[in-house]
């Protein structure tokens, strides 16, 4: 399967906005957006030229770098959200918060979305009581997510349990960390995603 594999801190100095792609590094003054901020490459210090498509370009990258999808994925995911009842730009982000990954990350078993991921994939988390290993698996209300427990001694699921405890968990959902538990009391919604999205745009992209 086709990844990015070039400096994520790239990334949020493209969209100048701390994207949260790098784990504990990321609350540390080796952060690169703090070091430079400023986009990459040769004409990173340029005037920029803002375009409407430019804008919408922007901000549908920025969204769906955070979440850690490449266009394919994200287009399906904007696909299943334009058939959803209701704003699409909200049932966008609703769908992107409810994948298995992101939970992971939420939950604080995993130090970035990439990492719960990998957990994911790995099979070390556990939906249920099963282990699913599909990172796009879209969590209900009511679901018991846990890490398996063979896996509760990892020294990287450990530290970032630690590392969560300074972001704390959103309010759908809740944990108890000694039982390396957690659970989706209500599904998302568009008020609980806090980062600075302006949906519409990407609606507006898409829409062409
Ligand atoms: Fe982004 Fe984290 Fe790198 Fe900072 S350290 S630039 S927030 S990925």
């Amino acid at each position: 399967m086709a990844r990015y594999t070039d400096s994520v801190c790239r990334l949020c100095r493209r969209e100048n906005l701390k994207l949260f792609l790098k784990g504990e590094r990321c609350y540390t003054d080796k952060c690169a957006i703090e070091r430079r901020s400023y986009p990459p490459g040769q004409h990173g210090q340029a005037r920029p030229k803002f375009s409407e498509y430019s804008v919408q370009l922007r901000e549908k990258q920025k969204v769906k770098r955070m979440y850690g999808l490449l266009e394919n994925q994200f287009r399906r995911t904007f696909d299943m959200a334009s058939r959803v009842k209701g704003n699409t730009g909200e049932a966008l982000l609703v769908l992107l918060e409810r994948r298995l990954d992101n939970v992971s990350y939420r939950l604080g078993f995993a130090s970035s979305r990439a990492d719960g991921r990998t957990l994911v994939r790995h099979g070390h988390i556990l939906v249920n009581g099963k282990r699913v290993t599909i990172p796009s698996y879209l969590v209900r209300m009511g679901d018991a997510v846990s890490i398996k427990e063979q896996s509760r001694q990892s020294v990287r699921i450990l530290s970032a349990l630690e590392g969560a405890q300074r972001r704390g968990v959103p309010d759908w959902t809740e944990v108890d960390r000694e039982a390396f538990s957690g659970r989706i009391k209500v599904l998302p919604t568009r008020s609980d995603i806090t980062a600075p999205i302006n949906e519409k745009l990407i609606v507006e992209l898409y829409s062409k």
